[in-house]
């Protein structure tokens, strides 16, 4: 199963991605963490992405695509894979089809969540997680950035007819359960 997961930041992304990624026995794939991951180890690549995420902007991509052409090249990712985070513009949906040569997606899951709900749930992540980019201000751009840049991919999708949208409202274990049943797997 090759599967995208995407919505607004604050919408449980990442934590569903970890759910089903256990339950289908495939990779979890988040651009997010990848970043952060680089920036814990120093890395040049790393470096460049802080100036971004810590705005609230998007890594250019001259930088991600090829992070995440790298990362899906690694054998364990043959077989399917769960991409979070990834593609986010139209010209990174474009570059993952290249990528993926014909192996295309399977499913895109896209979670719903409505705006004040999201600001809060991001406000008490950065209580608990000190994430650089969780403040008022930077929650706020990264979700105008959301609306602009990622959201459109909702409609090519659907389009593609491969779109599943689940609530993302509810508790973490109700929303993996709406999404299971969506998927039919
Ligand atoms: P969230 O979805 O909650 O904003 P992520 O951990 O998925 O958090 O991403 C954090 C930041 O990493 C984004 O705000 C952005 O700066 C950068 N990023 C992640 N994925 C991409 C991408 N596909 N293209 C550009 N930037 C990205």
């Amino acid at each position: 199963m090759r599967l995208l997961i995407m919505g607004p930041p604050g919408a449980g992304k990442g934590t569903q991605a970890v759910h089903i990624a256990q339950r289908l026995s495939v990779p979890h794939i988040s651009t997010g963490d990848l970043f952060r991951a680089n920036l814990t180890e120093g890395t040049s690549l790393g470096l460049e992405a802080k100036k971004y995420m810590d705005a609230g902007e998007y890594v250019p991509d001259s930088v991600t695509n090829g992070m995440v052409r790298d990362r899906l090249k690694q054998a364990d990712a043959a077989q399917g894979f769960l991409l979070d985070g990834y593609p986010r513009t139209v010209a990174q949906v474009a570059e993952l089809d290249g990528m993926l040569a014909g192996n295309n997606i399977d499913k895109v899951i896209v979670l719903t969540a409505d705006a004040d709900e999201v600001v809060t749930r991001l406000l008490h992540r950065a209580e608990e997680q000190g994430r650089a980019d969780d403040t008022e201000e930077v929650i706020r751009r990264r979700l105008e950035v959301y609306a602009e840049q990622t959201a459109p991919l909702i409609d090519l999708y659907a389009a593609r007819g491969i779109l599943v949208e689940v609530g993302g409202m509810g508790s973490v274990e109700q929303v993996t359960n709406n999404i299971f049943a969506e998927l039919h797997v």
